[in-house]
């Protein structure tokens, strides 16, 4: 007789992304019949561009159709290392880099290969949900260092130092950021690799996946252009889901140290092998054509993070620090009494308006609205919140 299956410690401890369920639930909803406004999940709604939907069609129909190298077609690995040595001032060869299936399994290949039980990862917060999962996953622990609004949701490096311990393995930075919209300035970053080069056991990872989505005045630094010196223990992780409207396709890169790059290839090699072969032809379009479409959406998305700022400045139970990236809006909703939480889940039951509660991403005075949705949408969605404020 068998006994009941258990599962293993590992996905116990698991907690599945609340922004994939929200916006999962969400959806559903809605093909419930249900009148649903959901400026949940950060997905652009614009469709991908033409000329990269069509040099994937084209690969498909040619017959890439078979397996290919783990690591990434060739001349897309070329391109993002290209791309890294041009854009980003990252001289970067094409061993340094891993085709990954999105930005997320960069992450997870990285944390896998770097860190084990007694290791921890420095995290900023608030953060992406996603990161101490991983990092949990990976069996390490995750040491917060705390900002709140009042900081402007800035990494302080005197903080940062203080953090560290012997077991501190890897520091990640996430600029533009999700969910505050924070974007670390010049004299932040080299702040940062200071306080590195005190700690070598220190590596650092910048997630850089919003690299193209800036409010007005703001500039994208990569830590690895400004602290070359550090070559050895700084990786880039980045994707084509947000810069080209590509989040379905599943397509990101880790670049770094290539012993390492190497390392996670071989993870990569038995778990899910290369990425999708024709897809990586429609991103080796993407990633070498004119940035003519990215900056294009990237603007658009200027005047709807303008849009849903002024609307949540308009609401006085509310202090919004106005994001300076990426495609998120994260007010303090605590004057209205209630935990994050709570706040989304009444609002979606009361009002049919899905957002994420702050507290996913460590702070849970704080709600997460997208505007990666259209501006209808957008004004819709600021219409049931001002319904949902006056209810209270
Ligand atoms: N990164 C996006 C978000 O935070 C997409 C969903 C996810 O992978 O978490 O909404």
């Amino acid at each position: 007789m068998s006994g009941p299956l258990t599962l293993s410690d590992r996905a116990q401890a698991l907690q599945p992304s609340l922004t994939l369920a929200i916006a999962a639930r969400a959806k559903q909803l809605r093909a419930e019949g249900q009148d649903i406004c959901s400026l949940s999940a950060g997905e652009p709604d614009f469709d991908t561009p033409a000329f990269i939907r069509q040099a994937a069609s084209a690969a498909l129909e040619s017959g890439q159709t078979r397996y290919g190298p783990v690591a990434g077609e060739p001349a897309l690995r070329e391109a993002i290392a290209a791309k890294l040595s041009l854009e980003n001032r990252v001289p970067t060869e094409a061993a340094g880099v891993l085709v990954t299936n999105g930005g997320k399994q960069a992450l997870y290949n990285l944390f896998q290969v770097l860190l084990g039980p007694g290791d921890a990862v420095l995290l900023p917060s608030p953060y992406w949900l996603s990161y101490p999962e991983i990092a949990r996953l990976a069996g390490a622990s995750v040491q917060l260092i705390a900002s709140t609004a009042a900081d402007g949701f800035r990494l302080d490096p005197a903080r940062l130092e203080a953090a560290i311990t012997p077991a501190s393995k890897l520091l990640v930075l996430n600029s533009p950021g999700n969910p505050t919209g924070m974007v670390l300035r010049r004299d932040e970053l080299e702040a940062i690799a200071a306080v590195l080069r005190r700690h070598p056991q220190v590596a650092v990872v910048c997630d850089e996946i919003y690299e193209f989505l800036l409010a007005p005045g703001q500039e994208h630094h990569s830590f690895a252009a400004i602290a070359p010196d550090l070559a050895d223990r700084t990786f880039i992780v980045n994707g084509f889901a947000k810069g080209w409207a590509m989040t379905g396709w599943r397509i990101g890169w880790l670049a770094g140290p290539p012993s390492v790059v190497a390392a996670a290839s071989a993870l990569q090699s038995q778990s899910t092998s290369n990425v999708c072969s024709f897809a990586q032809f429609g991103a080796l379009a993407a990633i070498s054509g004119s940035r003519d479409c990215v900056q294009q959406m990237a603007q658009e998305f200027t005047r709807r993070r303008q849009l849903l700022v002024e609307g949540l400045q308009a609401m006085p139970q509310f202090t919004l620090l106005p994001p300076e990236g990426a495609f998120y809006a994260f007010p303090d909703v605590s004057a209205t009494g209630l935990d994050s939480m709570s706040f989304c889940n009444r609002l979606l039951d009361q009002q049919g308006l899905a957002v994420v509660p702050g507290v996913a991403f460590g702070d849970d005075r704080c709600i997460r609205l997208s505007c990666a949705a259209g501006p209808d949408t957008l004004h819709d969605g600021l219409e049931r919140l001002q319904r949902f404020l006056r209810s209270l």
